[in-house]
């Protein structure tokens, strides 16, 4: 086993198996010590109205992946103010891990679509960045955008037995009262429906944080 710790950053709006089997992926992969899983507070990214507060993504997180040891949460994102950027994450992650290095791990739509604060910077303090195939998107668009990188070498791409699974689907479902079984572990779906989320009536004492 190697000292390199993964970090999984995202929203979790629900955690569902996508992430779960891209995280089990990457760690055998990469003969990672463990995998921690860090729900952002604030997705600098993202304006959803579903979006439900850090507490309870963070609670869906550890009922998911309770009975793998080596899977971790951290709240360390949902402690800070501000927007989540990974390279303030990964600061922090060296700072308190001191013997450890650090892979980060992410679909490739997270990599093609999103605009990375400081990306040169994060990619300086990491020993990879994992990039996972998510179904419908081809390595190659990503081969040209990564092209110029200086540290260009430190990203790798890794192929997964694909399932085109997203958290937009299950909250869509949810609200229509389609199944989400086998889409999210036993444990995550019960939480969804005992709390109400995804569902048209939000009442006043609402989980939802989003901007409307
Ligand atoms: P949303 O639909 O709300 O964007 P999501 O399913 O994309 O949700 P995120 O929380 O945005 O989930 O994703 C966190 C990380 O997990 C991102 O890097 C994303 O690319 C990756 N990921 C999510 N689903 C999958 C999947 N099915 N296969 C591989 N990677 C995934
Ligand atoms: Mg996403």
């Amino acid at each position: 086993m190697s000292d390199i710790i993964g970090i999984m950053g995202g929203t979790f709006n629900p955690v569902h198996y996508g992430h779960l089997i891209a995280a089990e992926e990457a760690l055998n992969f990469l003969d990672l010590e463990k995998i921690l899983f860090i729900p952002n507070s604030i997705p600098p990214h993202k304006n959803d109205p579903d979006l439900i507060s850090g507490k309870h993504r963070l609670e869906m997180l550890k009922l998911a992946i309770a009975s793998n040891p080596k899977f971790e949460v951290s709240d360390i994102e949902l402690k800070r103010s501000g927007p989540s950027y990974s390279i303030d994450t990964v600061e922090e992650l060296i700072n308190m891990y001191k013997d450890k290095s650090f892979v980060f791990i992410t679909g490739l739509d997270a990599v093609l679509n999103c605009e990375w604060h400081r990306f040169d910077d994060l990619l300086e303090k990491l020993t990879y960045f994992l990039t996972i195939e998510r179904s419908g998107l081809s390595f190659e668009s990503l081969e040209k955008k990564m092209k110029p990188l200086k540290n260009r070498e430190k990203i790798l791409f890794l192929s997964i037995p694909g399932v085109n699974i997203s958290s937009t689907d299950i909250r869509f479902r949810v609200e229509e009262g389609k199944s989400i079984r086998y889409l999210v572990p036993d444990e995550v779906s019960d939480y969804i429906y005992k709390n109400k989320f995804y569902t048209k009536n939000k009442e006043s004492n609402s989980p939802y944080i989003g901007v409307r």
